[in-house]
């Protein structure tokens, strides 16, 4: 059986399509339309994750959160508008695990909700197994015969270093932390340039085209994948078939 799921959200279009795709994916659903029926609902009933958009009637979602964390530790991914810098910054110190900037590409919910269930798990069994191919080593993230050791800011491919600029080090990170999930050129933004960041998206275009002459064409691998209206994935190397 699917993980249960409550999706908070008073736009309704949104709210079913969501809930389709997630029953698609073999998830369990519940909906709530406003956050005083999320918050009771929630606290009545287990479930693995809840999506919880902010601007709701009744009660906001932040309020929501606060409330929910204070009985139980229920992973939440929160849903943001664009421009809500601070509801993002609070929602995290609340205790959300993630966020989403509306609108987003559903692969893209999905593979955060894939994330979130593995990475916080509720019920015994809820996480089936522990397959990911992403190697954490005191800071070191790896990529076949790549690495990047974060304390040392340092990126070595077989031995051969990389010189990388501080954005490109970030965005090579993020891009490696994600292995698998396709991250859309905002959440790039976001993690390289900053909340705050009100330019163009197009600068991500620009930093994964360095990244790619300095790694993918030097070591002649491909690397850094484009998903054609989605964003950028790296695969992990085993998902690649690589030895
Ligand atoms: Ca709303």
């Amino acid at each position: 059986m699917g993980a249960h799921i409550l999706i908070v959200e008073d736009e309704e279009k949104l709210a079913r399509f969501v809930e389709l795709e997630l029953l698609h994916e073999g998830y369990q659903v519940n909906k709530a339309a406003n956050g005083r029926d999320a918050l009771k609902d929630a606290l009545e009933n287990t479930y693995d994750l809840i999506l919880l958009d902010i601007m709701l009637p009744g009660l906001n979602g932040l309020e929501v959160l606060r409330r929910l964390q204070k009985e139980k530790p229920t992973p939440v991914i929160l849903l943001t508008a664009r421009d809500a810098v601070m509801d993002k910054v609070s929602g995290l110190d609340a205790g959300a695990v993630d966020y989403i900037t509306k609108p987003f590409a559903i692969e893209e919910l999905l593979a955060r909700i894939r994330v979130a269930l593995k990475l916080h798990p509720v019920v015994a069994g809820a996480v089936q197994q522990e397959d990911s191919a992403l190697m954490v080593q005191e800071g070191i993230l790896t990529w076949g015969p790549l690495t990047l050791d974060e304390p040392r800011h340092q990126v070595k491919y077989a031995n051969h270093e990389i010189s990388l600029t501080n954005r490109e080090f970030l965005m090579l990170k993020t891009l490696l932390e994600n292995q698998d999930i396709v991250l859309s050129r905002d959440t790039l933004l976001e993690k390289v340039c900053g909340y705050e960041y009100m330019g163009e998206t197009n600068v991500i275009d620009v930093y994964i085209r360095y990244l790619r002459s300095k790694i993918d064409d030097v070591f002649s691998v491909k690397m850094i994948h484009t998903v054609r209206g989605v964003g950028y994935v790296v695969k992990s190397w085993e998902a690649e078939g690589r030895e």
